[in-house]
């Protein structure tokens, strides 16, 4: 293997064939998150008729100023059945239909009533405070594009473009699979040498928060048949992606590679240009995709957020693969870098407008809680020189 992997490349590798899923589809409740396989057109206008703006009174502008009688009353969802004559004024409330005739509506607040009369001391210009049909959208527009991801505000247009359920790609499953003889589950009693295993409900929480449907493997302990059987539970329940933590180390990198070589596969393991992170696997598990995450904790989630969760996006068919960043300024001196990239876990405070990113003063790549408090990662590029409190950095923020 010669020299170290730069992330870039590492990540266009992981991201290479992965197509958007499938199309399903959704009642809009289930929907919200997720990207559209197709354009969705109005199957109606919005409003379907002239309508009132207000809660006031229906008139003719050419009857205006003047006493009318009020001669019924169209309110949203029970119209007046019939035209407005000449002469005459009808009560109205707001998203009611405007009658036939009338052209212009008057809000109560400029009308006088007194028993079946209304007087209206000013004129009133026609138009005013009328939505005319299809102000919002009109039957036919397609309203929403395929490849939109939903969102609160898109659904409403779904709806009110009359559409109960909707085409989306299907959200990536994702299967996940801790290794290693030392785990236990949280709750659990340790036995001596071994710890809690934490990674795979991190990675869990982000892949859901990405829209992903996790699945817990649960803990296999470094045995072949216990690690096959689990790649087979994997494939059973739908997997498009098994995320394995552990096994990164010598032994262990072995029998990943016999895992997988008895699923007629073959085994990248790659040694990325990063800190912490630096050994990743791949395999293609024929339509089940195989990413292997360090078994250190911080490794796990700073591997999880750099490279998983941007095949996540892409498999939901979304845009916005890349991990977003954001300028800020150093809190400290941070000191040059080697020739791999470092993720700094950093708190962000805003001082005097200015984004300030302090990495912490002890960045050991197995500290769950420093990981825990840190509100973002620091860049810094392979080989950058060393930087002074107050230069520029790049940061990732840290999902809360
Ligand atoms: P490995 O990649 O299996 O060599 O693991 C590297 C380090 O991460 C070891 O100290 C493991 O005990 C630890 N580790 C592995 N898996 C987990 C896990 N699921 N939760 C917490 N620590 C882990
Ligand atoms: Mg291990």
């Amino acid at each position: 293997m010669a020299g170290l992997l730069p992330v870039a490349e590492a990540l266009s590798r992981v991201l290479a064939g992965a197509e958007p899923l499938g199309e399903e589809w959704l009642a809009l409740a289930d929907a919200d998150g997720r990207v559209l396989t197709r354009d969705i057109v109005a199957t109606r206008s919005q409003p379907p008729a002239d309508v009132s703006a207000m809660d006031g009174y229906a008139v003719r502008a050419a009857d205006l100023p003047g006493t009318l009688p009020v001669i019924g009353e169209s309110a949203a969802g029970r119209p007046f059945s019939a035209p407005l004559p000449p002469g005459a004024a009808l009560r109205i409330f707001t998203g009611a239909a405007l009658p036939a005739g009338a052209d212009t509506i008057v809000i109560q607040e400029d009308a006088e009533r007194a028993g079946d009369q209304v007087t209206f001391a000013a004129a009133a210009p026609a138009g005013r405070h009328i939505r005319v049909a299809g102000l919002d959208f009109t039957a036919g527009l397609a309203g929403l594009a395929a490849g939109t991801r939903l969102d609160p505000r898109k659904l409403a247009l779904a709806a009110a473009m009359n559409h109960a359920r909707l085409p989306v790609r299907r959200a990536p499953r994702v299967a996940i699979l801790s290794t290693g003889d030392e785990l236990v589950e949280p709750g659990a009693v340790p036995g001596s040498g071994q710890i809690v295993s934490s990674n795979a409900l991190a990675v869990a929480a982000m892949a859901k928060r990405e829209g992903a449907i996790a699945i817990d493997l649960g803990i296999a302990p470094d045995r072949l048949d216990e690690t096959l059987a689990a790649v087979g539970r994997a494939r059973d329940a739908g997997a498009d992606i098994l995320v394995t933590s552990g096994g990164a180390s010598v032994g262990e990198y072995d029998l990943m590679r016999e895992v997988i070589a008895r699923e007629g596969a073959e085994l990248g393991f790659w040694k990325i240009a990063m800190r912490p992170g630096k050994p990743l696997m791949m395999a293609d598990l024929g339509g089940m995709r195989l990413l292997g995450l360090p078994g250190n904790p911080v490794a796990s989630f700073v591997c999880a957020t750099i490279f998983l969760m941007p095949l996540v996006r892409k498999l939901s068919g979304r845009s916005d693969i890349e991990t977003p960043t954001e300028p800020a300024v150093l809190g400290t001196d941070v000191g040059p870098n080697d020739q791999r990239a470092d993720y700094l876990r950093a708190t962000l405070e805003t001082r005097d407008g200015t984004l300030v990113a302090t990495p912490f003063p002890i960045q050991d790549s197995s500290m769950i809680r420093v990981l825990a408090e840190a509100d973002a990662l620091v860049l810094r590029a392979p080989f950058a020189e060393r930087a002074a409190a107050g230069s520029p950095c790049r940061i990732i923020r840290l999902p809360r």
